[in-house]
């Protein structure tokens, strides 16, 4: 059924489907652990011969079928949701790098994944190189070394709002004999699916678009199932040599394009543990079934107010993809064409001062720390999730310190203009 739906029903429909007598809706399945009838059975389960649920920290069918609709959405080959989108990217990247290997990233990222990337993983002997996204193809390859495990990315960077040549980085990234991995947070697969471009692997905060609606934190892991680990098997030996925590499965050889997901379920999931509650998968659930009619309204709204404030003397420079004449226009009607984004960067002409200045004068917009909800919302990245970064490492992550981050909301564009215009004074 998954195969051949839109967007829109898969968006409503996908992933729980009731047999005949169960609930229409999904259940919330509020329960750490499963009933067996014998005890052989359960070491089955163990040993990955089996398909079965045992014990929630593995798996839990509410999460699964919300990984499986957001797997479908992008058009994926297997799932998995993760406590948080920093530790679906975690994952994402443990799961095919270990001490002594490295990483190629785009350098405007997500304050929290390039933290991830450069200081923690760093301490697990995991090393990173940032590149300029725009940079030319020879430099990029440059950056790549022969213990490079992966290339990583956003669609739309937050909160830089660049625009990734995706098909570039597949390219570069194929041509190294890596995976891309590709964080689609704020494009949503409603407006872009990476895969289509090349990317191997995609990664969310569902936290933000997802949801939607600022209720839960949580992330999700999907695999193309298009990567050949065993063309590259020097390269993830954890994919394709016998693991001995598992009784020697070689994950390639058994789950084929389920390799990836299985082996992040069954070690790292298993070891680390930042499972999704069933409850917030739920809540998830529910955001996800007006995704479609959500992100068209967001990109709508934002355009307008990205029109207003283009239009402002006190303005000083303004980011939005979707807005003509900005520097990732051309790139973002390639890849997104239906719509971007509901962030906005801008920047106004009295910098740091003015921003704070303006932000506390909002009404219908909330200084949160937060993006992408229903709600209106604004933050100074400087002052606060990049606060940690001076200014020269502001400027590499592509965030002036002038920027005010607007994430424009689902309410009424003229009210969202008219509280911008009396804050603005
Ligand atoms: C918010 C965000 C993250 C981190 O997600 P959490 O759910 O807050 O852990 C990662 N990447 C991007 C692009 C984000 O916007």
């Amino acid at each position: 059924m998954n195969e051949t739906m839109t967007q829109d029903t898969l968006c409503v429909q996908g992933g729980w489907q009731p047999k005949n007598g169960e609930a229409r809706v999904l259940p919330i399945y509020q329960s750490t652990t499963f009933k067996y009838e014998t005890s052989e059975q359960m070491g089955r389960l163990f040993d990955l011969e089996e398909n079965g649920y045992f014990y929630t920290r593995l798996a839990n069918p509410t999460n699964d079928a919300v990984a499986a609709k957001i797997c479908a959405l992008e058009g994926g080959a297997a799932a998995m949701l993760t406590s948080s989108g920093q530790a679906a990217n975690m994952y994402a990247l443990l799961n095919i790098c270990s001490a002594g290997d490295h990483v190629v990233s785009s350098a405007t990222i997500y304050g929290g994944t390039s933290n991830l990337l450069t200081v923690t993983l760093a301490r697990f002997g995991i090393s990173c190189t940032l590149v300029d996204p725009d940079a030319g193809e020879e430099e990029l390859n440059k950056a790549f070394r022969p213990n490079t495990r992966a290339m990583f990315g956003e669609t739309i960077a937050n909160p830089a709002l660049v625009v990734l040549d995706l098909e570039k980085f597949a390219r570069i990234a194929h041509d190294h004999g890596v995976p891309l991995i590709v964080d689609n947070t704020f494009a949503t697969p409603i407006n872009c699916r990476p895969f289509q471009w090349g990317a191997d692997i995609v990664t969310h905060s569902t936290t933000k678009y997802m949801d939607g609606h600022a209720m839960c934190v949580g992330g999700c892991i999907v695999d193309s199932g298009n990567f050949d680990w065993e063309a590259h098997k020097d390269k993830y030996p954890g994919l394709t040599t016998p693991d001995e925590s598992y009784h020697g499965v070689i994950y390639t050889q058994k789950f084929g394009k389920g390799a990836y997901i299985t082996k992040a379920t069954a070690q790292l999931m298993r070891d680390m543990g930042s499972i999704q509650s069933p409850q917030n998968a739920f809540l998830l659930n529910v955001g996800l079934e007006t995704l479609h009619l959500r992100m068209p309204r967001h990109c709508e709204n934002a355009g307008k107010v990205a029109e207003f404030l283009k239009a402002r003397e006190d303005v000083d420079w303004i980011c939005y993809p979707g807005l003509k004449g900005d520097k990732y226009y051309d790139r973002a009607m390639k890849y997104m064409p239906n719509g971007t984004c509901g962030v906005i960067s801008f920047g106004l002409k009295g910098g740091r001062e003015a921003a704070a200045r303006f932000m506390d004068r909002l009404k219908l917009a909330a200084i949160v720390t937060h993006v992408a909800d229903a709600r209106t919302s604004v933050l100074h990245p400087a002052s606060h999730t990049h606060r940690q970064l001076n200014d020269q490492q502001l400027q590499e992550a592509g965030v002036d310190p002038s920027m005010i981050r607007l994430s424009v909301g689902i309410e009424n564009a003229e009210d969202i203009i008219r509280d911008l215009e009396q804050a603005l004074g």
